[in-house]
């Protein structure tokens, strides 16, 4: 077999912090097998901080990093990540399912049509009166997504409209 690395040149600047044999010895503590092609995407996937990021981004990634690796490949690979620890799944809508590196508990905002899930910074929303969960069932946790749109400009009830019109 070639040797494992993945082509890090094409995939950007390599950060100290995160080499590959981190990568590696990440999967193996989640008790996955470190293949070339999980070591590829995992490098992708880590090396860049806290980030959310969708299958087709991470596809967009790989074939810019020169990864061979199909869409489903790279969708599989981050079920498998989740499944073992390494991500945190974000059900959005549809196909549009986001993963989070960071997963310490917070909570998200999506920006309507800019199909970008930024962190809630501080503590979790949390939500009051929750329901039950049915029985057989407990509730493992709860995500809140707010969704935001852009404000209209003339609005005045718009804080940060304002704050920024006043700067003027
Ligand atoms: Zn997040």
């Amino acid at each position: 077999m070639a040797e494992p690395t993945p082509d890090l040149r094409s995939a950007g600047q390599t950060r100290p912090g995160c080499p590959v044999s981190r990568v590696r010895d990440r999967l193996r503590q989640a008790g996955l097998r470190p293949t070339r092609q999980r070591i590829c995407l995992g490098w992708l996937l880590f090396s860049k901080g806290d980030r959310h990021i969708t299958a087709e981004m991470l596809f967009e990634e790989a074939q810019r990093a020169r990864v061979p690796v199909t869409l489903a490949t790279v969708y599989n690979t981050l079920k498998q990540f989740t499944i073992a620890g390494l991500l945190r799944q974000i059900a959005a809508e549809g196909r549009r399912t986001y993963f989070d590196t960071d997963l310490t508990d917070h909570d998200h905002f999506l920006m309507e049509g800019e199909e970008e899930l930024v962190d809630i910074p501080g503590a979790p929303v949390g939500l009051a009166g929750l329901p039950p969960a049915p029985a057989g069932y407990e509730i493992e946790r709860v995500d809140v997504i707010i969704r935001l749109r852009r404000a209209d400009p003339e609005s005045t009830t718009a804080a940060g409209v304002w704050s920024l019109r006043s700067e003027r």
